[in-house]
């Protein structure tokens, strides 16, 4: 775990920008709405990066017919962290299966022929390290969203 300060809007703009290609590719349009300015968190950039990775290139694979990403953030104060930044990853994809949703952030729980089910587990790992949290709520026939809550970074007074 190498932290730094990142900004993690931009980090966030990376991971779109690394997956365009397959976003085309599978007719999937991605709605971003981010603060002004940026918002500063200590992370590992690489690390971060990959989680969201992890969660486009899991919706687009949920949606290979075409869909819609939203991709926003927010700053929230918690009475746990302090200044948070809350991002959601929202698809309109087919949702999960009530039954298999308390089973993917588990580790080799997937329900793809080449899938690992590696993913979520270690993006909601790589979250928890950074004092962040990683939760979703999902609907068959309407989609799912992926929250991560991570602390802003704040200087010392
Ligand atoms: P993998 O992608 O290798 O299957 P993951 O841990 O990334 O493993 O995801 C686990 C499972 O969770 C997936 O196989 C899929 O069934 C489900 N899943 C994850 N993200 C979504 C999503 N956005 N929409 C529908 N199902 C999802
Ligand atoms: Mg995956």
């Amino acid at each position: 775990l190498k932290k730094q300060l990142v900004d993690i809007s931009q980090v966030i703009d990376t991971s779109i920008d690394l997956l365009s290609y397959k976003l085309d590719l599978y007719g999937i349009t991605v709605v971003r709405e981010k603060q002004p300015g940026g918002i500063s968190v200590e992370a590992d950039p690489g690390l971060i990066k990959e989680v969201f990775v992890n969660l486009i290139v899991n919706a687009c694979e949920a949606m290979e017919e075409g869909g819609r990403i939203k991709i926003a953030e927010t700053i929230i104060v918690t009475g746990k962290m302090g200044k948070a930044v809350v991002i959601n990853v929202i698809d309109n994809g087919p949702g999960i299966p009530e039954e298999m949703q308390e089973r993917i952030l588990k580790p080799f729980e997937t329900s793809k022929a080449d899938g690992t089910g590696l993913g979520l587990f270690v993006a909601a790992r790589t979250i928890e390290e950074h004092g962040g949290s990683l939760e979703f709520t999902s609907a068959v026939g309407q989609g799912t969203t992926f929250t991560i809550t991570l602390p802003v970074y704040q200087q010392e007074a």
